[in-house]
C-alpha cells in the first residue's frame, strides 16, 4: 500500500491526537489580511484594511487575550497632537521635541509623519465617539507633558487608552469583514521565498494548533516589558511578536533603549501617569525638596521620562530617597496641592489605584514612587511605512521599531504611534492582499511540521527538572538589577552571563497537560521569546558604548555622535549569539545638539 506525503502527515496526526490528546488541524483558516494583536494598533490596522478594500478585503485580528484585555485600555495620560495652532501651538515644534527628545536618533522623516499625521485621527476618533475630555469652551481638552514645549497631550480623564480602544472597539462593530479570534495564541510566521504566507496558532479554548493563511501580515503584539520584575505593563506584554519576526530572520532595532517611567507605585510597579505632573503635581526627596530644579530647571518634573528617571536615581545614591515598606528606596509624588476637586475630575483612575494598591489617597498624602520599565523603543525593525523586511509582512505599534521615538519617547506619543501606523499598515497590507486577490497560498507542509515540533516536541512534551517559572523570576529580576536606568559593562556581562546560563537549563517543559486554556503551555512560550528578548536588550546596550536618551551607561557617560549616531540591529543566528549590525539615522533638517531642558 502506497501513502502519499498528504496521508502520512494526517496518519502521524491521529496518532498524536490519540496519544498526547492535543488535536492537530491540518484544515486551515484563510484571510486576506491577518492581523496578530488587538491593542490600539491592531484595531485601528483592523479598521482602515476593512474600509479600505469597501468590504471586499477579509480581516483577522487574532490575540491571546480578550480585545479590551490588551495593555493598551491601561494607557492613562493622553495622546499627543497638535491642535490649538490658533493658540500659539505648531507642528514643527512637535516634531522637533520628538527629535530632541529622543537624543536625535529618531529618523527625522518618521517623526515628522507622526506629527502632520495625528491631529486627523484625534478628530476621527471624535467623530466615531471618543469621549474626549473638554474644556470649557467645548473644544477637546489637553494637558502639559514631558518634554513638550506646548500642552498637546490630548485626554480623557487619566483614562485615555481604555475609551480610546472603546471606540475602537465599537466602530470595528461596523464592519462585517473584520472576524476577531479572542484567546488564539499566534507561535510563528510562515513564509515562502521572502514572502509572508500566514501564521500558526493555537486556539486556547480547545486546544487546536491551526494553520492560517493569508497574503498580507501585520504584527501588532506590543511592548515587551514584562521581561523586567518592576514594570509597568499587563502580564501579557511579552515579546512573542517581536520573537516571531526576529525567529523568521528579521531585525530586532534599537532594543537597548528601555524607557524607565519615573513614577511606578510600589510594591506592585503600576503607573502613576504623567498626567499628575501634566496637572501640576511634584516629585520631592526626604529634605521635602523640589529637587528636580537641579537636573532640569526650566522643565523641573516636566523633563522627558530618562531626565526625570536619572535624576531620581542620582538623589537616592545621594541618601535622600525614604524607604519603602518593601525594602526600595524612593521618592515621592506629592499631589496634595491640587485639591479634592481638581484630582477626583482629572485622575480620578490613579487616585483609585493609589488607595487599592498603595493604601494612599493622593488627596491627602504623597505617594511613594520609583523608576519602573515602561516602554520598549525598539522592536521589529520597519521602515517609514512600517514595512518589515520580508514581503506581505508588516508591524505596527510597540512591536514596531519605526524608528520614531529614537533613544527616548516622550510621553503620549506612543498612542499616537499606534494610532497612525495601525491606520498606514492597515492600508498598505490591504492593498497589497487585493493585489493578489483570488490567487493561491501555497505553504510548505515542512514549515508548519517544523513549527509544530519546536512547540509540542520542544516545549509541550518537552522534559526537565527547572521550574520554569522560577526561570521567568529570575530572568525579570537580572533585567531590573542589572539593565536599569544606569549601565555599567560589569553589570550588563553578568546579566548577559546569567540569561545565558537560564537558558542553558532545563526548564522548558509543561506539566499540565490538559487542552483546554492551557495556559501553563503558553507560559512557557512566553518565557521562551523573553529569554532571547533579554539577550537581544543586554547586548545591544554592551555593543553601545555612550549614553544616550534611555541608555545611561555611568562608565562611557556621554553621547558619542562620531560613533553611535547609528540604529543597533540584531539577526537571529539560531541558538547562538545574534548578529548584530547598524543602521544608519534619517536626517532631514534638525542637526544634533545638547539636550538640555
Ligand atoms: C500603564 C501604561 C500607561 C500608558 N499610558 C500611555 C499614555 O497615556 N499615552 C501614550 O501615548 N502611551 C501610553 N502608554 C504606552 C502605550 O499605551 C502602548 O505603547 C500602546 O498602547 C501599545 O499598543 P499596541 O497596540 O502596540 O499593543 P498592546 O495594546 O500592548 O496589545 C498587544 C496585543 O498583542 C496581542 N498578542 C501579543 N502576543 C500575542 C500572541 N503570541 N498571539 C496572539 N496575540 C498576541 C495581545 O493579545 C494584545 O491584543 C502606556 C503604557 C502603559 C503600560
Amino acid at each position: 500500500m502506497k501513502f502519499s506525503h498528504e496521508s502520512i502527515i494526517k496518519y502521524i496526526c491521529i496518532i498524536r491526537i490519540h496519544v498526547f490528546g492535543i488535536k492537530l488541524v491540518t484544515d486551515s483558516i484563510q484571510h486576506d489580511v491577518v492581523i496578530i494583536g488587538s491593542g490600539l494598533a491592531g484595531l485601528r490596522a483592523a479598521i482602515a484594511a476593512a474600509a479600505y478594500g469597501k468590504g471586499d478585503t477579509s480581516i483577522g485580528v487574532f490575540s491571546k487575550v480578550q480585545v479590551m484585555r490588551s495593555h493598551s485600555v491601561s494607557a492613562e495620560g493622553g495622546t499627543a497632537a497638535v491642535l490649538f495652532e490658533d493658540e500659539g501651538d505648531n507642528i514643527e515644534s512637535h516634531i522637533y521635541d520628538t527629535i530632541k527628545g529622543s537624543d536625535f536618533l529618531a529618523d527625522q522623516d518618521v517623526a515628522e509623519r507622526l506629527v502632520k499625521t495625528i491631529p486627523h485621527e484625534i478628530y476621527q476618533l471624535d467623530h466615531w465617539g471618543m469621549p474626549w475630555s473638554r474644556r470649557k469652551d467645548g473644544r477637546i481638552g489637553q494637558r502639559k507633558f514631558g518634554g513638550y514645549s506646548f500642552p498637546r497631550a490630548t485626554y480623557a480623564q487619566d483614562k485615555v487608552g481604555f475609551y480610546e480602544m472603546q471606540t475602537l472597539y465599537d466602530t470595528c462593530q461596523k464592519y462585517d469583514n473584520i472576524n476577531f479570534y479572542n484567546e488564539w495564541y499566534c507561535t510563528s510566521i510562515l513564509k515562502e521565498n521572502n514572502l509572508f504566507r500566514g501564521l500558526t496558532a493555537i486556539e486556547m479554548k480547545n486546544g487546536n494548533f491551526v494553520k492560517i493563511k493569508a497574503p498580507a501580515g501585520i504584527i501588532c503584539t506590543g511592548g515587551a516589558g514584562r521581561i523586567y520584575s518592576f514594570s509597568t505593563y499587563a502580564y501579557s506584554s511579552t515579546p512573542d511578536g517581536i520573537d516571531m519576526a526576529y525567529r523568521a530572520g528579521l531585525a530586532m532595532k534599537d532594543m537597548e533603549f528601555v524607557q524607565f517611567h519615573p513614577t511606578g507605585i510600589l510594591p506592585s510597579g503600576i503607573l502613576i501617569t504623567e498626567g499628575a505632573r501634566g496637572e501640576g503635581g511634584y516629585l520631592i526627596n526626604n529634605q521635602n525638596e523640589r529637587f528636580m530644579k537641579k537636573y532640569a530647571p526650566e522643565k523641573l518634573e516636566l523633563a522627558p521620562r530618562d531626565v526625570v528617571s536619572r535624576s531620581m536615581i542620582r538623589e537616592i545614591q545621594e541618601g535622600k530617597g525614604f524607604k519603602h515598606e518593601s525594602g526600595y528606596d524612593c521618592l515621592k509624588l506629592d499631589l496634595t496641592h491640587l485639591g479634592d476637586e481638581k484630582i477626583k475630575e482629572k485622575l480620578s483612575g490613579i487616585r483609585e489605584i493609589g488607595i487599592k494598591f498603595s493604601g494612599i489617597d493622593v488627596i491627602e498624602a504623597p505617594i511613594e514612587i520609583r523608576p519602573v520599565c515602561h516602554y520598549m523603543m525598539g522592536g521589529i525593525h520597519t521602515d517609514f511605512d512600517g514595512k518589515t523586511e520580508l514581503g506581505g509582512l508588516w508591524a505596527a505599534g510597540e512591536a514596531a521599531c519605526n524608528s520614531t521615538h529614537g533613544a527616548n519617547r516622550l510621553g503620549a506619543n506612543s498612542t499616537s504611534e499606534c494610532i497612525v501606523w495601525g491606520r498606514m499598515t492597515g492600508e498598505q497590507a490591504a492593498q497589497f492582499a487585493l493585489d493578489r486577490k483570488g490567487s493561491t497560498i501555497e505553504i510548505s507542509h515542512d514549515q508548519v511540521l517544523a513549527e509544530e515540533k519546536r512547540i509540542f516536541d520542544g516545549i509541550f512534551r518537552g522534559r526537565g527538572q527547572v521550574n520554569p517559572y522560577e526561570v521567568r523570576k529570575e530572568l525579570t529580576d537580572t533585567m531590573d538589577d542589572k539593565a536599569y536606568v544606569f549601565r555599567t559593562e560589569e553589570t550588563l556581562v553578568s546579566g548577559l552571563k546569567r540569561i545565558r546560563e537560564l537558558k542553558a537549563l532545563t526548564w522548558k517543559h509543561v506539566d499540565d497537560k490538559s487542552k483546554e486554556y492551557n495556559t501553563n503551555f503558553t507560559n512557557v512560550m512566553e518565557i521562551d521569546a523573553m529569554l532571547r528578548t533579554a539577550e537581544v536588550v543586554l547586548m545591544g546596550a554592551i555593543n553601545r558604548k555612550e549614553s544616550r536618551g534611555a541608555h545611561a551607561r555611568i562608565d562611557y557617560s556621554n553621547r558619542d555622535d562620531i560613533n553611535f549616531l547609528k540604529h543597533t540591529l540584531a539577526y537571529y543566528n539560531s541558538e547562538d549569539e545574534p548578529r548584530l549590525t547598524w543602521h544608519p539615522v534619517t536626517f532631514t533638517r534638525y542637526a544634533p545638539v545638547e539636550r538640555k531642558y
